[in-house]
């Protein structure tokens, strides 16, 4: 079995990140997350592109794209150092997945369907640790200590962009930029549609399966 190429499609909320994570450990690629790349660099400058916002973090803390010139250079950079690869974030629109394609080729294609109700819930109750970078949930996923990491002990925090009135732009930005790369990659044999509402170990049962399946 070679290093597979995954791509993990889904709104934010669905479950990516966690199951990017146990991707990465059980094939041993790396996780390509332009999410997080994006959070390390909130301040830089990019006010000689002309855009809207002079930095990334204008963008995300208004639920909007980060242009495609500053993201695609972090992928381009990150797909270079990497053999097999799981990414998480990427493409989030048709030219990024154009971009993407004149560069790799994808083993499997994971989309994690869950409904809008479900991933509000999710997003809004979310809490993370800033140092170790686990998530956690005020109901359905609580630390032993409320507000206190288990790994590490640090305070947890909720994440600028999970309040309700930025995620519901964040999934409105979803449907209209990400639905489409959805169906750019629907009829391609490394496309699998994978049902997002379950345990994070259902999920992962059915996404382990389907990658094997189209990396033997
Ligand atoms: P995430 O952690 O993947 O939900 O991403 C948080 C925010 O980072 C998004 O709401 C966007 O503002 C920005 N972002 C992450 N990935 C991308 C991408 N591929 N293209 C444009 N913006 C992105």
């Amino acid at each position: 079995m070679s290093s597979p190429h995954v791509l993990l499609l889904g709104a934010p909320g669905a479950g990516k990140g966690t199951q990017s994570k146990r991707i990465a450990d059980r094939f041993g690629v790396d996780h390509i997350t332009t999410g997080d790349a994006l959070r390390n660099n909130k301040e830089m400058d990019i006010s000689e592109l002309g855009f809207e916002y002079d930095t990334p973090g204008g963008f995300m803390d208004a639920g909007e794209l980060v242009p495609d010139e500053v993201v695609n250079e972090i992928v381009v950079t990150a797909l270079g150092n990497a053999d097999g690869f799981v990414l998480d974030g990427y493409p989030r629109n048709i030219e990024q997945a154009e971009f993407l394609d004149d560069r790799t080729a994808l083993d499997a294609v994971v989309r994690l369907g869950v409904s809008d109700d479900k991933l509000i819930d999710r997003l809004t109750g979310r809490r993370v640790c800033p140092s170790c970078g686990v998530n956690y949930h005020v109901e359905f996923d609580q630390p032993e200590e409320t507000g206190i990491c288990d790994e590490c002990g640090t305070d947890l925090e909720q994440r600028e962009d999970d309040t309700e009135e930025t995620v519901r732009e964040r999934l409105r930005v979803f449907a209209e930029n990400t639905e489409p790369v959805i169906e750019y990659y629907r009829d391609s044999d490394a496309y699998v549609e994978i049902d997002g509402e379950g345990s994070p170990d259902e999920v992962w049962e059915q996404v382990e399966a389907a990658i094997e399946a189209r990396n033997p």
